[in-house]
């Protein structure tokens, strides 16, 4: 089952009308709880509406088609949205527009895999790009992340920023970061850029100046040959961009991670590419290869792009080896372990993210399932023929 996170709420009632968007924290309505005005009563029943009403709360996320003619009849602000929303909880935070009812689960207090995402623009065009690019004005989603990141609980270890491009306004997401700097001080910031940014020394300069003490940028490279990198993002001369971007942050002391995303354009050179990063990059602070994620333009270009990962499953053993012996510190994501060679067990890491990883049936009696990625439900899941339970 794959998590939704955006909908349409069933009622929006109340909310600030000098602004067309808001932010609402979902929270218990016990007595200790502090009011922040993003803060929202959780109600499930007829009965919890009337105990925080008691309790002096004036404003209600509900949880269930019933409430709609209570919460219509009464004074404050109300969001109301279907059961298919019941995971919100205690902390979690949305995003709501309010004419149309459309929201987004931006933030969950209780996940490990929380990101916002920052912008669909971007000026590369990848073959397998999840989030496919739109050139909009969609400036809102940073003030959005402005006003959500005070609600988030301090404590949270990981924040990752993705797009489309976040550094296609450079100057605004510099602010946010400097702004997780101030208020998150305990949490891991991971930007996934395209890079390209990074060639303009200028940007570096504002990047440093924000002096984040845990900021990696996790950038994309696809091949060491520059035009099957450029064809993959579909930008001429990206490659190029993309490598100085890597060595300017590098020179000035940032942590940046390479990723290589394993499909047929990639995939059948990966030990040769693994070899190229181990020889140009050892100074890079993680090198993660990762298992394609069947959605967006992937499924469009599915015809290009799939490969049973048994097809490369020695090629990348081989791979992680030479980045290993190197003294890089190298991860797989998103490909389960029967997939995957045993030598490489050990740098297999649960990458997946909580809303869109499940398993099959194969699974249920394999005994590395505790440790196993899984697999993604998001898009149109393609199944490896290697797919089979591992028994001790
Ligand atoms: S059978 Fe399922 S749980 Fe076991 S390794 Fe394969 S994908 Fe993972």
């Amino acid at each position: 089952m794959k998590l939704q996170l955006f909908g349409t709420a069933i009622e929006c009632i109340g909310l600030n009308r000098a602004t067309d968007r808001s932010v609402a924290r979902v929270r218990v309505a016990d007595k200790s709880g502090t009011k922040h005005a993003s803060d929202f009563a959780l109600v499930r029943t007829i009965e919890e509406l009337e105990r925080a009403r008691a309790l002096d709360w004036r404003s209600f996320f509900c949880v269930g088609e019933e409430f709609s003619p209570v919460l219509r009849q009464q004074s404050g602000r109300a969001i109301a949205v279907s059961h298919q929303f019941d995971y919100l909880a205690d902390g979690d935070v949305i995003g709501i527009h309010h004419a149309s009812k459309r929201f987004r689960t931006l933030y969950r207090k209780n996940s490990r895999h929380n990101s916002f995402l920052v912008t669909e623009r971007c000026n590369n065009y990848c073959l397998m790009c999840s989030q496919p690019p739109k050139d909009a004005d969609d400036g809102w989603i940073l003030d959005e992340i402005v006003e959500s990141l005070p609600l988030v609980e301090p404590s949270l270890s990981y924040l990752t920023f993705t797009g489309g491009e976040p550094l296609t306004n450079w100057r605004a997401f510099v602010e946010v970061l400097a702004q997780c700097r101030d208020q998150l001080p305990n949490t891991a910031i991971q930007v996934l850029t395209n890079g390209r940014a990074f060639a303009d020394s200028k940007i570096v300069d504002a990047w440093s100046a924000i002096r984040h003490p845990n900021l990696m940028a996790a950038i994309p490279v696809y091949s060491a040959v520059d035009h099957i990198h450029d064809y993959v993002v579909q930008a001429k001369g990206a490659f190029d961009e993309t490598i100085l971007g890597i060595l300017k942050l590098k020179d000035r002391g940032h942590r940046v991670e390479i990723r290589v995303v394993l499909h047929a354009w990639t995939a059948p050179t990966i030990a040769d590419t693994c070899r190229w990063l181990a020889r140009n990059f050892p100074f890079v602070d993680h090198v993660a290869l990762m298992g394609l994620e069947n959605t967006g333009f992937a499924l469009a270009n599915d015809a290009l792009l799939w490969i049973d990962p048994m097809e490369y499953l020695a090629a990348l053993a081989d791979g992680v080896d030479v980045l290993s012996a190197a003294g890089i510190n190298v991860s797989i994501y998103n490909l389960p372990r029967c997939v995957l060679d045993r030598s490489v067990w050990r740098f297999a890491v649960q990458s997946i993210s909580d809303w869109k990883n499940g398993y099959v049936e194969e699974c249920d009696p394999c005994s590395e399932r505790e440790r196993c990625s899984g697999l993604f439900t998001s898009g149109r899941p393609r199944l490896s023929r290697g797919i089979r339970a591992i028994v001790p």
